[in-house]
């Protein structure tokens, strides 16, 4: 586990600036969220946490080490998005497996951890299973397995439910919750569905037009929206 800390953080690509100066302070072990509509800038930023993009201003810290500073090898974050492709050659187990293997876990651990994720994801009967004999929630805690066998610092998720339809939907944030409150993993999780923001985070991040509007606890920003976007955007049915 490990706080995150976005300070004044700028992104531009070629001569467009997308995000301009967002800072973020995420405690240890909180469940955060950045909600806003489509082009507004929450993978860019998430993307920038898990340093898979430079800031162009600003600074990301994760624990104690800026980001950008760490090498990819030991960056110690797992991220779920919303086109998580399983390994269709590979059964459950082995796509589980792969990114620890790919560290050259021993055997032993590999096998401990990969039954642990199975188990507190409901897994435990499909091990042997490949992906197309999945359903799309399967599929899903499979995507989820895989990040939880790394046991990492942080989890970074960019709208991991956007495939899924309605009643799924409702049914993987209770299991994303409670998997949260089980593990108390630090998280970053965007969304562009308030209610699913609403309903899961610990801290809200309303943004906009690459900025951040309002950030907060979910009855903290529906009791008290600090602006007109911020009241329509909550305030709005899904
Ligand atoms: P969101 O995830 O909130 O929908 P994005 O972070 O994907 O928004 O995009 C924010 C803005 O940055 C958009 O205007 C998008 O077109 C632009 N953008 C994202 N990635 C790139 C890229 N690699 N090159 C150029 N522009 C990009
Ligand atoms: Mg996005």
């Amino acid at each position: 586990m490990a706080s995150v800390e976005i300070r004044d953080v700028r992104k531009a690509f070629g001569a467009t600036q997308v995000i301009h100066g967002v800072s973020i302070d995420i405690v240890d072990g909180e469940f955060v969220i950045l909600v806003g509509p489509s082009g507004c800038g929450k993978s860019t930023l998430l993307r920038m946490v898990a340093g898979l993009e430079n800031v162009t201003g600003g600074e990301i810290r994760i624990g104690e080490r800026v980001v950008n500073d760490v090498p990819p090898k030991e960056r110690d974050i797992a991220m779920v998005f919303q086109n998580y492709a399983l390994y269709p050659h590979m059964t459950v187990a082995d796509n589980m497996a792969f990114s620890l293997k790919l560290r050259n876990a021993p055997k032993s651990e590999i096998e401990a951890r990969v039954k642990k994720a199975a188990d507190i994801l409901g897994l435990g009967h499909l091990l042997d299973r490949y992906p197309r004999q999945l359903s799309g929630g399967q599929r899903q805690r499979v995507a989820m397995g895989r990040a939880i066998v790394r046991d990492p610092q942080v989890f970074l998720f960019d709208e991991p439910l956007s495939n899924l339809d309605a009643k799924l939907r409702v049914q993987m944030r209770t299991e994303i919750k409670e998997l949260h409150q089980r593990l108390k993993t630090t998280t970053v999780y965007v969304t562009h569905d308030q209610i699913e923001a609403m309903t899961m985070a610990d801290k809200i991040v309303v943004m906009h037009d690459g900025i951040v509007e309002q950030m907060g606890a979910p009855l903290e920003l529906y009791d008290r929206p600090a602006n007109m976007f911020v009241a329509g955007f909550i305030g709005s049915p899904a």
